[in-house]
């Protein structure tokens, strides 16, 4: 067995949007600037902010993350779907696979739109120089062990392995939270 140190992060609630979407949400002047950089280098959060709407039930100040993608979807915690009282349930997916799932409403300044939500499936990022050095395959399913008071082991885990990515595990907060996770956080990659 195998044991490796990775970095471990918690993504709140976000969407990704389209050029396209984003312009219709926030106008056709309106830019999507980078606030801070994420541990992805390519990757950052912007101050622009979304609601995400299920009739009467609403979630406020959901971050842009850049930059634009092909695709415009929401990323939440099944805790929020719960909140929003969304049905059916939006499926837990990897980013980017949006066949047969929930939409959801989400309003900008200008006007709304209805894209589509996962849960995120948690994953491993990875670039291609580490995955030689641990010895991971894109798409391979990892375990990742996290101490502390909430001790647990993540199963399950599907590696995505690309040049742009830097070695870290996402969790979502329903993840982090059940594993106690506060602050800067490292964990044991278990093949
Ligand atoms: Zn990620």
């Amino acid at each position: 067995m195998i044991k490796t140190k990775t970095l471990v992060e918690v993504s709140a609630r976000h969407v990704h949007l389209s050029k396209k979407d984003f312009e219709k949400l926030f106008g056709k002047n309106a830019e999507l600037a980078s606030v801070k950089q994420l541990s992805q280098p390519k990757e950052f959060a912007s101050d622009e902010k979304v609601i995400i709407i299920n009739g009467s039930k609403k979630m406020e100040n959901v971050r842009i993350l850049g930059p634009f993608r092909k695709q415009s979807q929401a990323e939440i915690a099944l805790t929020d779907a719960y909140h929003l009282n969304l049905s059916p349930l939006p499926k837990i997916k990897v980013s980017g696979d949006l066949a047969n799932t929930t939409k959801v409403l989400v309003k900008g300044p200008k006007s709304s739109l209805k894209i589509p939500c996962i849960i995120a499936q948690r994953h491993l990022h990875c670039s291609d120089k580490e995955a030689k050095k641990i010895g991971l395959k894109n798409n391979q399913r990892i375990s990742v062990g996290i101490e502390g008071v909430r001790e647990v082991t993540f199963n399950n885990i599907v590696v995505r392995i690309s040049p742009d990515y830097r070695l870290s595990l996402h969790l979502d907060t329903d993840e982090g939270n059940a594993a106690g996770i506060m602050g800067k956080t490292f964990g044991r990659i278990i093949k």
